[in-house]
């Protein structure tokens, strides 16, 4: 690859705490989940299955299976439309259902230098993996202290909803680099601004 080249996948982000939410995040600022390469990407950066995992038989389908299983999370997560209605019961049924799948079977198995480092039974199969994803968002919406420590970036128009587990809760980004340093810039700028009237 060319030095200066950006590719998709450079720009995933893995922030947020929960793989569910990081699945949330791969809609912003554009769609991530666009082609099986960038999905490939996306499900070892999110940690769903170990470094080495073979998944070159992910087809077509996946990233499509994947962005569904993202907008059952969503409105479940963000509670909107409220619960009751019938977006979110079927939102909620949806994730219930992938959530019966097993995920991907761990085995411990012993190195080039004897340690043992984790690897998966065989590839992963799609059922399993958004299986994974399903119980993750499964745990978090049934857990009432991981729900207390949802926040939403304060960050212009986005989106990312993160975990914060920061000493004192005061975590106002979803990225310090990214976020918050747009903010830190924007301050600078009225600063200056003010400075010169
Ligand atoms: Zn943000």
């Amino acid at each position: 690859m060319a030095l200066g080249t950006v590719t998709a996948s450079d720009e995933l982000r893995f922030d947020t705490g929960r793989v569910c939410l990081d699945l949330l995040a791969t809609t912003h600022p554009v769609e991530r989940l666009g082609s099986v390469e960038v999905l490939r990407a996306w499900i070892t950066g999110s940690g769903l299955v170990p470094a080495d995992t073979p998944l070159t038989h992910a087809d077509p389908s996946w990233p499509a299976a994947f962005r569904e299983l993202r907008g059952r999370i969503g409105p479940l997560v963000r509670g909107r439309p409220a619960p009751g209605t019938r977006s979110y019961d079927l939102a909620l049924a949806r994730v219930n259902e992938l959530a019966r799948a097993a995920p991907p079977a761990p085995r411990a198995v012993p190195g080039d230098d004897g340690a043992l480092v984790r690897r998966l039974d065989g590839p992963p199969e799609l059922a399993a993996l958004l299986a994974a994803v399903a119980r993750d968002a499964v745990e978090l919406l049934t857990d009432p202290a991981a729900r207390a420590s949802l926040r939403q970036c304060e960050g212009d128009n986005c989106p990312i909803v993160y975990v914060d587990t920061s000493r004192g809760r005061r975590r106002r980004w979803c990225s310090s680099e990214v976020c918050g340093n747009r903010e830190r810039v924007a301050r600078h700028r009225r600063r200056a601004a003010l400075t010169r009237t």
